[in-house]
């Protein structure tokens, strides 16, 4: 079982490290500026845990909020405020955004040194291209998670089923970039059994719950489940956990997994962009 949590939680105590030292070289600590608009319940738990965490570890939280029903111009407009303030390292605009918000216009505004979701098109074609930048938290997570399990990456058959923007296609260049030979799974993949079950690293990002089942799955591999689905049951992954178990090497639980992880590489990205723009 790759526990998350006790991943998570060093990864932040390597951060306070880090930014005592920043703090101490620069005569300021790191910067990261939240922005929540509306007041979807979901988002404002996982925008306060961010900001906690932040300042647990030394990285001072500036908070912006605005009222659902502020006008994107409005939103536009104070991104480009925190782009322009010097004080500021890292941009957080917390996801989703109520409709009448273009999403990906207001993360193409987000100043790409201070992209610290790595959302940007500036910050996914490096990762595309394999050059060093601000990474997606969540897959940046996953690689720390196969990291500290053992698993052998390089050379190795890596299966990511999903292909969204946040989780699969960043999550596919990193296992790339660290040599793994790589299969992108989606909807339309005709048969994703047969696929899967070559896979030594298995990541599910699919938002479904259950969707890897134990036949799906090498003997010995090492699974990593990304999804988070709430059912009358609780909160489950995208991986049937009780079965996998049996056949996996490893494997992430639900909760307790993926999760923790998220916040933990924000904080490391806004660590990272500080030190950048510092020098
Ligand atoms: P998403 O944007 O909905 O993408 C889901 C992907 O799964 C799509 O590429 C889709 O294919 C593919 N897919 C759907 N059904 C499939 C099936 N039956 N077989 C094969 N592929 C299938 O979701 P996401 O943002 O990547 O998130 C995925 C999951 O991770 C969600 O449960 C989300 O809540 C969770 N998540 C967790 C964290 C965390 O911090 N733990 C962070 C982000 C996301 P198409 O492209 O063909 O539609």
């Amino acid at each position: 079982m790759i526990d998350g949590k006790a991943v998570a939680a060093t990864v932040r105590a390597e951060v306070a490290v880090g930014a005592r030292v920043f703090t101490e070289q620069h005569d300021r600590p790191p910067v990261l500026a939240t922005v929540l608009v509306g007041d979807d319940p979901a988002s404002q738990v996982y925008v306060g845990s961010k900001r906690k965490l932040s300042e647990e570890a030394g990285i001072r939280s500036i908070h912006h909020e605005l009222d659902a029903s502020a006008a994107p111009e409005r939103l536009l407009e104070l991104i480009d405020e925190l782009g322009a303030d010097d004080a500021v390292d890292g941009i957080l605009v917390q996801l989703p955004l109520p409709d009448h918000h273009d999403q990906d216009a207001v993360v193409a505004r987000i100043a790409p040194e201070k992209d610290v979701d790595g959302l940007t098109a500036t910050s996914a074609g490096l990762l595309a291209q394999g050059r060093p930048g601000l990474v997606p938290c969540t897959p940046q997570g996953v690689m720390r998670l196969l990291e500290v399990a053992g698993a052998e990456v390089e050379g190795a058959e890596a299966v990511v089923v999903g292909r969204s923007i946040l989780v699969g296609r960043p999550l596919a260049s990193l296992l790339l970039n660290a040599n793994a030979t790589v299969t992108v799974c989606h909807s339309r993949t005709r048969d994703l059994p047969q696929v899967t079950s070559r896979a030594d690293v298995l990541v599910a990002a699919v938002g479904s719950p259950r969707t890897i089942g134990a036949e799906m799955v090498k003997p010995g591999a090492t699974v990593i489940d990304v999804g988070v689905n709430r059912t009358d049951g609780g909160l489950v992954g995208d991986v049937d956990f009780e079965s996998v178990r049996e056949v996996a090497g490893a494997i992430t639980p639900v909760p307790g997994g993926v999760g923790p992880m998220t916040i933990a590489m924000l904080l490391v990205n806004t660590l990272r962009a500080a030190s950048a723009r510092a020098g």
